[in-house]
C-alpha cells in the first residue's frame, strides 16, 4: 500500500517554526513507528504572494486536492496588511477550505492538568476538561446572499444572510455524531430556534438525522446563547457540541479561553470522504503567524503538533499514535517544561520552540 500523503503548508510568521517541530515527530513515526509518510511541502499565504503573486498557487490547490492530508501552519503579518483584499494571505486558507469544501471544523478545548490555573475559570471547573465543538464551515451568515452595504433612502444598510440547506445541516451533523460515537457519544446541537427561522430547520434535521440514524447517540438541543453561559458555568457537561458557523465561531474561541493559551489549540477541517474512504483534510493550529514573537524562538509549537495528533486520528486512523503524541504533551507539561506563552507570573526559564520539541520527542521515546 502507498505511504500515507501529507501536504505541508508551513506559511508565514511562527508557522515555519512550529513546523518545523511537527516534522522532529514525522521523522519520529517514520523512525519509531514504522510509519512513514509522503511529504510535499509547499507555500501559502504571504510567502506565496512573495513568490508567485498570489496567496494560493493553483498547483499547490491542485496537490492539496490529492493528498490524505493537509498541514498548515499560519498566515498573515503586517508586511502584508495593506495588500489587496483579493490577494490577503488569508485568502489562500479561504480558497483551500472552500474548493476542498471542508464543511466540518473541530475544535477540541481539553485541558492538560498542568496547565488548569492558565485558565480564567476556576480549576474544578476546567481540570480535566474534554470537549470537541464541531462548527459549520462553508454556510450560513458568512457566505449567504444577498450580502453587502446598500443605500436605502438616504441611509446605509448592511445586509448578510443566514442561509442554509437541510443537506448542509445533515452532513455536519453526520460528522458530529460519528465523533462522539468515539468519545463519550453525546451530542448538544446548538441554534437560536427561538428566534431564527434557519434554526428551527437546524433543530429538525439534527434531530431527524439523529433519528434515522444515530438513535444510540444522546442528543440534547439548546439555545446558543444559553450554550455560552452553560460553557463558562460548567463545561463538562458538554461531550461534542455540534452549530453553525456564526455561533460555532463564538462558541469555539470561547471554549478555547477554558484552556489557557492559543499556543495549545488545535484544530481539524473536515469535508466530503475521498475514493480512499478519507476524508479531505486541513489540520492547522488556531493561532495565527504571531508576528509580534515570530523569527525568536519563542513560539509554542504544541497547537501545531496537536493539529499533527489530530491528523494521525482523523485521517489516518492512528489513533493510538494520536494519543501517544497528546500523551507526551501532557508528560512535558507535567515534568514542568513551558514555552513563555505558558509562564505563570512567578516568572521561571522559558524554552525555546526547539527545546519544546526535543522534549516532545524524549517523553515519546520514554512511552514508547
Ligand atoms: P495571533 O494568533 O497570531 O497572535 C495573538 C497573540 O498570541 C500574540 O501575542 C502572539 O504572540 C500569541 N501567540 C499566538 N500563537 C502563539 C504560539 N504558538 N506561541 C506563543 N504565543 C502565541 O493573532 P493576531 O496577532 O491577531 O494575528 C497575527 C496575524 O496572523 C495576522 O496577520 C492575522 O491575520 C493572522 N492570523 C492567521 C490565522 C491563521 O493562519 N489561521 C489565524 C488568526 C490570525
Amino acid at each position: 500500500m502507498a505511504n500515507p500523503s501529507l501536504l505541508i503548508l508551513a506559511g508565514d510568521g511562527i508557522g515555519p517554526e512550529v513546523m518545523a517541530e511537527v516534522k522532529k515527530i514525522i521523522a519520529w513515526m517514520g523512525a519509531r513507528r514504522g510509519v512513514t509518510f509522503e511529504v510535499t511541502e509547499d507555500l501559502v499565504g504571504g510567502s506565496a504572494y512573495d513568490k508567485h503573486g498570489v496567496p494560493l498557487h493553483d498547483d499547490t490547490m491542485a496537490k492539496a486536492q490529492e493528498v490524505d492530508a493537509v498541514l498548515l501552519g499560519a498566515v498573515g503579518g503586517p508586511k502584508y496588511d495593506t495588500l489587496d483584499f483579493s490577494v490577503k494571505p488569508e485568502r489562500g486558507l479561504l480558497r483551500l477550505r472552500k474548493e476542498m469544501d471542508l464543511f466540518s471544523n473541530l475544535r477540541p478545548a481539553q485541558c492538560f492538568d498542568a496547565l488548569a490555573d492558565f485558565s480564567s475559570l476556576k480549576k474544578e471547573v476546567v481540570s480535566g476538561l474534554d470537549i470537541m465543538i464541531v462548527r459549520e464551515l462553508t454556510s450560513g451568515v458568512y457566505f449567504g446572499e444577498p450580502r453587502g452595504i446598500f443605500t436605502e433612502g438616504n441611509e446605509r444598510v448592511g445586509i448578510n444572510t443566514q442561509r442554509y440547506t437541510e443537506s448542509e445541516i445533515a452532513r455536519v451533523a453526520r460528522s458530529a455524531f460519528e465523533l462522539a460515537r468515539k468519545r463519550a457519544n453525546k451530542v448538544c446541537s446548538m441554534e437560536k430556534a427561538n428566534v431564527m427561522e434557519s434554526g428551527i430547520l437546524w433543530r429538525e434535521v439534527v434531530q431527524e438525522v439523529h433519528d434515522k440514524e444515530y438513535p444510540d447517540v444522546a442528543l440534547s438541543h439548546m439555545y446558543a446563547d444559553n450554550g455560552a453561559m452553560q460553557l463558562v458555568r460548567w463545561p463538562k457537561q458538554f461531550d461534542v457540541i455540534v452549530t453553525d458557523n456564526l455561533f460555532g465561531d463564538i462558541l469555539s474561541d470561547c471554549a478555547a479561553m477554558l484552556t489557557g493559551s492559543l499556543g495549545m489549540l488545535p484544530s481539524a477541517s473536515l469535508g466530503a470522504p475521498m475514493a480512499n474512504g478519507r476524508p479531505k483534510a486541513l489540520y492547522e493550529p488556531v493561532h495565527g503567524s504571531a508576528p509580534d514573537i515570530a523569527g525568536q524562538g519563542k513560539a509554542n509549537p504544541i497547537a501545531c503538533i496537536l493539529s499533527f495528533a489530530m491528523a494521525l486520528r482523523y485521517s489516518f486512523d492512528l489513533g493510538e499514535d494520536a494519543a501517544r503524541v497528546e500523551r507526551a504533551v501532557e508528560q512535558v507539561l507535567a515534568d514542568g517544561h513551558r514555552t513563555a506563552d505558558l509562564m505563570g507570573p512567578d516568572g521561571g526559564t522559558p524554552i525555546s520552540t526547539s527545546q519544546m520539541g526535543d522534549a516532545i520527542i524524549a517523553a515519546l521515546d520514554a512511552i514508547l
